[in-house]
């Protein structure tokens, strides 16, 4: 039975840092869910106080109607009722403000860096590491708050670590070198110059490379006693801003236990469903990785929709000289590295029981 059918009302929600190009595509993607509804949205003093339509630039096609005429709020739990929360604020903020929300007894749903390392804050790609959630009881009796923050991964190392979570399951990944060229929708709107970016390659990207290096090891991690135990997996990582709108690309070179031919890479990647309390999720693809055989995909502009900006898609499984494998992965910075990626934490939370308002097993 679909989880529409299921459900009598929608859970209000609320977008934190609606005005932004994560917000917005919050919004978007909110837009008729069948599980949860935006009643408040929130931004800066900037915004506070307008109309939703007329406080930023829209880049997603027309504001839905539906929210188009909610009064933005302040990002602040005084502010905002809703008892479900996904942040999408900069990181100048996020921190403090989603520790206010969570101490007032907010599930937190966050997109930014600022407590994605905490021991006791889970960074999560349901499909790889939904069990990871458990964390969030050691959260709560650390802190001593009702609420809780759980987090979704940098943009790019959602990328790669969906490409390798399967990999790693299966071979035991140690080392790797991965190169992205990265979108620049992901900088945020108005983000990169389009003098600086147009017909260029910017080679550097501030703490990029930092958050590709250790996020990965904690999000393939495993669970014991209440805590996650890091992967024992080395990454060295490039991180590059291109003129490409929509889509982080990863070159990955991955070294394993042992040799793994790319004929058992791929055996591998096709058969991966990702952990089971995703499947038949609202926001859950079909195929959270889907392998191509053609040489020369993923291409951004032709596969970064793929499940609707959900999938990951992978290509270009062959051997390395230096390392055992090689292979290129996509997916989509502001869908499946952050909008999409944190509707679907929730998603997986409900189904859990771990929402205030749905019994386990609703969803
Ligand atoms: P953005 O376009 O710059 O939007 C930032 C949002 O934060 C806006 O809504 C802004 O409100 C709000 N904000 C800024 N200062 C504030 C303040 N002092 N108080 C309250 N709200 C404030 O950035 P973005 O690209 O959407 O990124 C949002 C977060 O997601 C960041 O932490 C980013 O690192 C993370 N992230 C982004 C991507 C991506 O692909 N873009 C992917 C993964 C994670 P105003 O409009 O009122 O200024």
């Amino acid at each position: 039975m679909s989880a529409q059918k299921r459900m009598k009302g929608r859970v209000p929600v609320a977008v934190l840092g609606a005005t932004g190009a994560v917000g917005q595509t919050f919004i978007r993607l909110l837009q008729g869910h069948p599980l949860f509804e935006v009643t408040e949205v929130a931004a800066s003093e900037r915004s506070a106080g307008k109309r939703y339509r007329d406080a930023m630039n829209w880049h997603e096609g027309g504001v839905p109607d539906a929210v188009g005429d909610l009064t933005v709020r302040t990002c602040d739990p005084g502010a905002v009722g809703a008892k479900i929360v996904f942040s999408a604020l900069d990181a100048s903020v996020a921190g403090e403000v989603e520790q206010a929300f969570a101490s007032a007894g907010a599930i937190v749903l966050s997109n930014a860096r600022n407590h994605r390392m905490d021991p006791d804050v889970p960074l999560v790609i349901p499909e790889v590491n939904a069990d990871h959630l458990a964390v969030i009881d050691v959260q709560r009796k650390n802190r001593g708050w009702e609420g809780a923050i759980i987090t979704n991964a940098n943009c790019a190392s959602t990328t790669a670590a969906v490409a390798l979570a399967p990999l790693h399951q299966a071979f035991g990944a140690r080392e790797a070198v991965i190169t992205t060229m990265q979108a620049v929708s992901g900088a945020g709107y108005p983000g990169v110059a389009s003098l600086d970016i147009l017909g260029s390659v910017i080679p550097y990207i501030g703490g990029e490379e930092e958050k590709i290096e250790r996020e990965i090891a904690k999000m393939l991690g495993r669970l014991h006693g209440g805590h996650v135990v890091h992967a024992p997996l080395t990454i060295s990582a490039h991180a590059n801003r291109v003129p490409v709108e929509h889509g982080h690309t990863a070159c990955i070179s991955v070294r394993f236990e042992k040799p793994v031919t790319p004929e058992e890479a791929k055996e591998v990647l096709l058969a991966w469903r990702g952990q089971e309390v995703c499947w038949g999720l609202p926001s859950a693809p079909a195929l959270p990785l889907v392998l191509r055989q053609e040489p020369d995909r993923p291409q951004a502009r032709r596969d970064v929709y793929t499940g609707l900006g959900m999938s990951t898609v992978v290509g270009r499984v062959r051997s390395d000289p230096l390392m055992h494998l090689r292979l290129v992965a996509l997916s989509h910075n502001t869908v499946r590295g952050a909008a999409g990626g944190s509707i679907l934490n929730a998603e997986v939370l409900g189904r859990m029981g771990r929402l205030p308002g749905v019994a386990e097993g609703a969803w």
